[in-house]
C-alpha cells in the first residue's frame, strides 16, 4: 500500500490555492462587530434602565441585578433571535489552554408542554457546567466536583457560527463551588482591577482628574501553516502539534527570502477567511504578513483593553484552527514546530491607559507630563526587577522551553531593553537628584529631561530585538510570551507586579511627603531610589549573545532554563505575598494552579515521549530494517554472480552504519521507557515534572540525532514520515 506520505504528496498538487469559504466585504467596516453584542447593539436592544445597569456594572465591576438580568437576557435573546441563534453558550477558559463551551438552546418545553425560546437572567448570570475533567490541581474533591462559571459583562456577549449553526457565547469565568478560581480571567480581572486602583493613586498626583486607568494589550500572533495531509501523515504533528524527528533540509530560512516576502496564495487564501471570521467578532487584526521561517506567518490587531484583547486572542486562536481546516491546512501554535529554524512568539505590546485619554508609558509633551511619563517607566523597571522570576514562571511551558534561550528567541534571562535616550534620562535622574536636591534643582532637571523627549520620540531606529522586555517608544513589549499561550497569564502577572509596585511606590512617596518633603521632590527622590535598585535589569545589548548570560549571572540575575524549576517562582514567599495581598490568588489557588501546570508539565512530555517512542517503533526503525535487507540481499547477490568485496563497498558501509543507528535507537527507546517507569511512581509533582525534564527529555534528542541519520540514509520510497522540505516548502 503507498504510504500516507506519498497520497499526500500526490493530493497537494490538486489543491485549490485560492479556495475560500467566505465571501469577502471591500469595507471592513461594514462587518466589523457585527457578531458582537455591542454597545451600539446593547442602546438599540435594552431599556433604558437597563442599558444603564449594564454600562455601569461594565465601568465600575457593579453588581447587576436580578430583575436587569431578566431584562438584558431578554434583549440579548431577541438579538440574537434575529441573527438566527438557536443556543446560548458561557464562554471560558479553563486552565486546559484552550476555551470550553458547552452548548444549551434557548428551546424549552413548559409543564403543559408549550414549546417556547426562553434566556433569562438566570441562565445569563449563571451556569454549571458538568465540570470535573478540568485541571482543578486538588481544589475540587470528587464528591464536591461542581463548578460554576459566571458571566463577565465586561466583555461583550458575541456570535459564533459554525456552517450554519449559530450559537450566542458568554463570556465567563470558571471558579470552583467552593470559590477558587479555576481558569485564566478570574485572576486577569482581579489583578486589572489591583492595578488600576494603584495607578489611579499615582496618577492622581499630576492629575485629580484621573478616575480609572485600564491596561492596554496589542499581541502579536506567530504561527505555521502546513498542507492538511502532509502534516496528518506525521503521527507527531497530530499528536504534540510538533515535529519530534526530521532531517534538517537542504535550505532553511538562510536565504531570508520568506520574511515579509510576497503572501502565498494559499496562506492568503486562509488569512483573508479567518479575518474575515475575526472581524464579525470584532477582533480588530490590523496586520498579516510572512514571518521568518518558511511557513511561518504573522497577524496582529490593534491594541485593546487587556480583558478584551485576551480574548480576542483566544476566540483568534480557535478561529485560525478551524478556518485551517477548511482550507485543508493546519494552523500549527506550538512555539517550536520545527528544529533548526525559528519558532513562534506572542509578543504582548502592553500600556496603560487614563480615562483622560492618556497613555502612561508615552512620553508627554510637557515636563510636568514627562515626569508622570517617568513614574510609571520606572515602576515598570522596578516591578519587573523585583518579580523577574515570576515573569519568567508566567511564560513557562514545555512547548515555550524550546523556544527561550534558543538562538533566535528572547533568552531565559529577564532583562529590559530601554534604549539610548531613556538609557540617559535615568542615568539623570540617578546623577542628579540627591538628598540635598531642592526645587530649583528639580526645576532644571525636569527641563533638562524634557530636551531628551523629541529626540525620542524621533528615534524610532532604536529597536532591541533580542530583549524580553523591551521598551518600543510609548509601551514595554513583553517578548518572551510563547506563540500557544493564553496572554492572561502573562498579563496577571503584569499587571499584578505593576499593581504591587505602584502601591509600594505611593506609600513611600506620602512617608516623604509627610516629612515635609515637597511632591515633586518626594517622587524624584523615591524614583532615583528605584533606578538605583532595578539598574542591574537594564540591558541594551544583544540578549542571544554567551556574553550576556555570563554578564548576567555577575548581575544576580536568574537564568532558568526549564519549566519546572521556573514555576517554583509561582509559589516563593515574596510571590505569594504579592498575590494574596493584591487579593488575585489565595494561597490555595497558587498551589493549586502551581500543581496544575506541573501536571500538565508532566502530561505534555510524557505524551512526548510516547509518540516519539512509537514512531521509532514503528515506523522509523522498521524502515531502516526494510532498506538494510535490500542492501543486504544486493550484496548477497553481487556476490552470487561471483563479484567481491569492492563491488559491494558502500552497500557494506551503510548497512554498518543503518545498524549502528537501528542499534541506538532501539537501545534509548527501552531506557527511556525504563526512566519513565521510575518517574510514574513519583507521588511529589513537583519532583515527577523535574524527572520528566532531565531525565526523560533527554532521551529525545539522542533518538531524533540517530532518527534523522537514518532519513537521510534510507531510501527516500521508504520513508513514510513527510520529509522537512515537504511540510515546509509545499503548500
Ligand atoms: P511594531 O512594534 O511591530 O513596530 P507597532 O508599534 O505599530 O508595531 O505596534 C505593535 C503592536 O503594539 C500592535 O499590535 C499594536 O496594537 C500594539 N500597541 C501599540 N500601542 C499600544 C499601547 N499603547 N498599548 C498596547 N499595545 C499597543
Ligand atoms: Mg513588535
Amino acid at each position: 500500500m503507498q504510504s500516507l506520505r506519498f497520497s499526500a504528496l500526490e493530493h497537494l498538487s490538486g489543491v485549490d490555492a485560492t479556495i475560500s469559504g467566505a465571501e469577502h466585504t471591500n469595507k471592513i467596516t461594514d462587518v466589523f462587530g457585527s457578531n458582537v453584542f455591542s454597545g451600539k447593539v446593547m442602546r438599540e436592544s435594552l431599556s433604558d434602565e437597563a442599558y444603564k445597569s449594564l454600562m455601569n456594572s461594565i465601568k465600575g465591576g457593579n453588581k447587576i441585578e436580578r430583575k436587569m438580568a431578566d431584562q438584558i437576557a431578554a434583549g440579548m435573546k431577541a438579538w440574537a433571535m434575529k441573527k438566527g441563534v438557536t443556543h446560548y453558550t458561557h464562554w471560558f477558559q479553563p486552565l486546559t489552554g484552550t476555551t470550553a463551551e458547552k452548548h444549551d438552546s434557548f428551546f424549552t418545553l413548559k409543564g403543559d408542554g408549550t414549546a417556547l425560546e426562553t434566556f433569562d437572567g438566570d441562565a445569563l448570570v449563571q451556569q454549571e457546567p458538568d465540570a470535573s475533567s478540568f485541571p482543578n490541581g486538588g481544589i475540587r474533591a470528587t464528591f464536591e466536583a461542581r463548578g460554576y462559571t459566571a458571566w463577565d459583562p465586561s466583555s461583550p456577549a458575541f456570535i459564533i457560527e459554525q456552517g450554519s449553526g449559530k450559537t450566542l457565547c458568554i463570556p465567563t469565568i470558571f471558579v470552583a463551588y467552593t470559590g477558587e478560581s479555576l481558569d485564566y480571567k478570574a485572576p486577569l480581572l482581579k489583578a486589572l482591577s489591583a492595578l488600576d486602583k494603584a495607578a489611579v493613586d499615582v496618577c492622581n498626583y499630576f492629575d485629580k482628574n484621573v478616575t480609572k486607568v485600564t491596561a492596554t494589550l496589542g499581541w502579536e500572533q506567530e504561527y505555521f501553516l502546513v498542507d492538511e495531509t502532509l502534516a496528518n501523515a506525521r503521527p507527531d504533528l497530530v499528536m504534540t502539534g510538533r515535529t519530534l524527528v526530521g532531517h534538517a533540509p537542504a535550505k532553511g530560512q538562510q536565504l531570508e527570502d520568506h520574511y515579509f516576502g510576497s503572501i502565498p496564495e494559499r496562506a492568503y487564501a486562509f488569512m483573508r477567511d479567518f479575518e474575515e471570521e475575526s472581524y464579525k467578532l470584532g477582533i480588530p487584526l490590523r496586520t498579516r504578513h510572512n514571518e521568518v521561517a518558511p511557513s511561518q506567518f504573522e497577524c496582529a490587531p490593534i491594541f485593546e483593553e487587556v480583558n478584551i484583547a485576551v480574548d480576542h486572542n483566544s476566540m483568534l486562536m480557535d478561529i485560525m484552527n478551524k478556518v485551517a481546516k477548511r482550507h485543508k491546512l493546519k494552523c500549527l501554535l506550538h512555539e517550536k514546530p520545527f528544529a533548526g529554524i525559528n519558532g513562534s512568539g506572542k509578543h504582548n505590546n502592553w500600556s496603560m491607559a487614563t480615562d483622560t485619554g492618556v497613555n502612561l508609558l508615552a512620553p508627554g509633551k510637557t515636563p510636568k507630563t514627562n515626569l508622570m511619563f517617568l513614574t510609571f517607566f520606572v515602576n515598570t523597571i522596578k516591578a519587573v526587577h523585583d518579580h523577574a522570576d515570576l515573569l519568567r514562571a508566567s511564560i513557562a511551558s514545555p512547548s515555550n522551553d524550546f523556544r527561550l534561550g534558543a538562538n533566535e528567541a528572547p533568552p531565559a534571562i529577564i532583562s529590559i531593553f530601554t534604549g539610548k535616550y531613556l538609557s540617559e534620562v535615568l542615568q539623570e535622574v540617578k546623577t542628579r537628584v540627591s538628598n540635598k536636591f531642592d526645587e530649583q534643582d528639580e526645576a532644571i532637571l525636569k527641563l533638562d529631561l524634557h530636551r531628551h523627549i523629541p529626540e525620542l520620540l524621533l528615534d524610532n531606529t532604536d529597536r532591541n530585538r533580542t530583549s524580553p522586555f523591551a521598551f518600543t517608544g510609548n509601551k514595554f513589549e513583553f517578548r518572551a510570551v510563547g506563540s500557544s499561550a493564553n496572554c492572561a497569564s502573562a498579563m496577571t502577572t503584569l499587571n499584578a507586579i505593576m499593581a504591587k509596585t505602584l502601591v509600594n511606590f505611593k506609600k513611600e512617596v506620602d512617608g516623604l511627603i509627610e516629612k515635609g518633603e515637597k511632591k515633586e521632590i518626594a517622587i524624584m527622590q523615591t524614583l532615583r531610589k528605584y533606578i538605583v535598585e532595578s539598574e542591574r535589569i537594564l540591558f541594551e545589548g544583544d540578549g542571544y549573545s554567551e556574553e550576556w548570560e555570563k554578564e548576567a549571572a555577575k548581575r544576580g540575575l536568574e537564568n532558568i532554563k526549564t519549566t519546572p524549576l521556573a514555576l517554583d517562582a509561582m509559589v516563593n514567599k515574596k510571590n505569594a505575598e504579592l498575590f494574596i495581598s493584591t487579593g488575585i490568588y489565595n494561597a490555595r489557588e497558587l498551589h493549586a494552579r502551581h500543581e496544575i501546570l506541573l501536571e500538565d508539565y508532566v502530561k505534555k512530555v510524557q505524551i512526548e515521549a510516547r509518540v516519539i517512542g512509537d514512531l521509532a517503533t514503528n515506523i522509523i526503525l522498521p524502515a531502516a530494517i526494510k532498506y538494510m535487507n535490500q542492501l543486504v540481499t544486493n550484496i548477497q547477490g553481487l556476490k552470487s554472480i561471483g563479484l567481491g568485496e569492492e563491488s559491494f563497498l558502500a552497500q557494506k558501509q551503510i548497512v554498518g552504519k543503518i545498524a549502528e543507528h537501528v542499534n541506538v535507537i532501539s537501545e534509548n527507546v527501552q531506557k527511556m521507557i525504563e526512566a519513565r517507569k521510575v518517574a510514574n511512581k513519583l507521588t511529589d509533582q513537583r519532583q515527577k515534572a523535574i524527572d520528566y525534564c532531565d531525565k526523560i527529555k533527554p532521551y529525545f534528542d539522542v533518538i531524533r540525532y540517530h532518527a534523522d541519520k537514518l532519513e537521510f540514509l534510507v531510501d527516500d520510497n521508504s520513508w513514510s514520515l513527510p520529509k522537512y522540505r515537504e511540510l515546509l516548502f509545499l503548500r
